[in-house]
């Protein structure tokens, strides 16, 4: 048997696992790392294992794609930070007696929805499952067939139905569906309506032969009326944005007109339009949102602290109508002219007009007319290994950057791994 070299004989597991402390890692998982490759008889790909190890890690990433909110890029982007200290979670400063983790931010998000009362839960989902469950387990709940909606994830109206202890009564057809089908539902006994739902077909349209009710003609009906409006666009006339609502937001259901048109309750996420950390929000008549609250469910979905804290500095922001501060809004509200401005300054690609979409599952079809660059071929890897990562996509073999979602203080980080292509 041939003694190998000196340069050949793989290294030790330690000095293997220490010469990749550069990648910041912890040594135990380097160590891990460093056995795995010389088990392989690859020492040489440790490296490569520590950067793939890496790169699974949370972290920021540029999203130039496009999409608003890119769901797997964490929907909404936001910033929070917050001191290591004690809070008045659950401590009533007035009294010194206990207090309710659901009031401060509950308050403020009913009032810029012009509802009696709000909580918060951990997100839209959970928003559902605990308005079911808390006023209507045991009994029917009326939805329309064109309704019965899967989100994405997996989120299937009928399976939260089910698992909320609630009988689903389907009215109507898929693409006609009047109130007259609920007044039927509702007289029939044996159903046992609790309450009345309307799902916001957040992800998709139904066009041609259709019919719905509107808000008002559900609301006259006897049962409660609960909206599932999915995005969380907290007012139509989005008083937060000098320059008014954009041209492409209508017909999106916003909470404050949900509610003046009669809904009982209302539920929407944190992270869709409203631009805020994952969480949904429950808001309307007070008794109900009462319900909720004390409902066993309700201990189980509710929030932490840091979603909190974050969630009031944003209602704050939106009560101040400082929706510049809102990074959504913000990055919504930027003019193609701006765009290219920015993007003729990159000095890289070819400067092209395109269109960005919000994403989250809302608003099917809309295009947000954008600008940003193109580059022919699919760089999509080379641009995702970039440090931080940047997010393009690819349309008809040419990568496309689309600033619209570029932070304008990312372009020069963007420039520089363009240029790099
Ligand atoms: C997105 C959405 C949900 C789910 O909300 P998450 O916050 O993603 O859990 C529920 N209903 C509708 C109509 C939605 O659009």
């Amino acid at each position: 048997m041939r003694v190998p070299s000196k340069a050949e004989r793989p290294p030790s597991v330690d000095r293997l696992a220490r010469s990749l402390a550069e990648t910041g890692l912890p040594h135990p998982i380097l160590v891990e790392i460093a056995q795995a490759a010389i088990a392989d008889g690859d020492y040489e790909s440790a490296p490569a294992r520590a950067e793939h190890l890496k790169r699974t890690l949370l972290q920021p990433v540029i999203n130039a794609t496009g999409v608003l909110l890119h769901t797997n890029l964490g929907r909404a982007p936001m910033a929070h930070t917050q001191d290591e200290s004690y809070a008045n979670l659950e401590f009533d400063l007035t009294t010194g007696g206990r207090g309710s983790r659901q009031r401060h931010v509950g308050e403020l998000f009913a009032k810029a929805c012009g509802a009696e009362a709000a909580m918060v839960v951990n997100n839209g989902a959970a928003a559902v499952l605990l308005v079911l469950g808390a006023l209507a387990a045991g009994r029917g709940v009326a939805v329309s067939r064109s309704e019965l909606v899967e989100i994405g994830g997996g989120f299937r109206i009928p399976d939260v139905m089910e698992q909320s202890g609630a009988r689903l009564i389907e009215v109507g057809t898929t693409n006609r569906t009047r109130v007259a089908d609920f007044a039927n539902a509702i007289e029939s006994p044996d159903n046992d309506i609790a309450l009345v739902m309307q799902v916001h077909q957040s992800n998709f349209s139904i066009e041609g032969f259709t019919e719905a009710p509107t808000m008002t003609q559900l609301a006259g009906l006897t049962p409660p009326l609960v909206a599932d409006i999915g995005s969380g666009l907290l007012d139509a006339a989005c008083p937060w944005l000098s320059s008014g609502p954009p041209r492409w937001l209508k017909d999106e259901p916003a909470a404050r007109q949900t509610l003046e048109q009669g809904a009982d309750l209302i539920i929407f996420s944190g992270d869709k339009l409203l631009g805020g950390p994952q969480a949904g929000i429950i808001a309307g008549d007070a008794d109900l949102v009462a319900t909720c609250n004390s409902h066993p469910l309700g201990r189980a979905v509710r929030p932490g602290g840091l979603v909190l804290a974050a969630l009031q500095s944003l209602a704050l922001t939106y009560l101040q109508r400082r929706g510049t501060d809102i990074a959504f809004w913000r990055m919504a509200s930027l003019t193609v002219e701006e765009l290219e401005v920015r993007a003729r300054a990159l000095g890289t690609g070819t400067p092209t007009e395109l269109a960005s979409t919000p994403g989250g599952g809302t608003l099917p079809g809309v295009e947000i007319p954008s600008f940003g660059v193109a580059f022919p071929g699919d760089h999509t890897e080379t641009l995702r290994r970039h440090q931080p990562p940047i997010i393009a996509r690819v349309v008809e073999n040419q990568t496309l950057v689309d600033l619209r979602t570029v932070a304008p203080g990312e372009d020069t980080i963007v420039a520089d791994a363009c240029r790099a292509l």
